[in-house]
């Protein structure tokens, strides 16, 4: 069993497991957090619309999901960062 990244706690897989569910691609083992410090929003992705991951610390929710961001980079060749709006000057 894995501790939590951030609070030390030993992470539940079940649990977690049932927070990821509305996300593309990631699994309990593409993270180290427990389910306490996973914030996951349904529906929230502009691409896929799936569930997004909110990165710890992150204030705003991300337009897109994990999962769509690494196709953009593959894409694009470049990264879109979390959200779509984004301006570059
Ligand atoms: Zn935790
Ligand atoms: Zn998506």
């Amino acid at each position: 069993m894995k501790p939590c990244n951030s609070c030390q706690a030993v992470i539940d897989e079940y649990t977690l497991d049932k927070q990821l569910e509305p996300l593309r691609d990631l699994t309990v083992d593409n993270f180290n957090v427990c389910a306490e410090c996973t914030t996951v929003v349904s529906d929230a992705c502009v691409e896929c619309g799936g569930g997004v991951y909110v990165p710890r610390g992150f204030s705003t929710v991300p337009d897109y999901c994990p999962a769509c961001r690494s196709d953009l980079i593959e894409r694009t060749g470049h990264d879109p960062g979390w959200n779509c709006d984004t301006i570059s000057t």
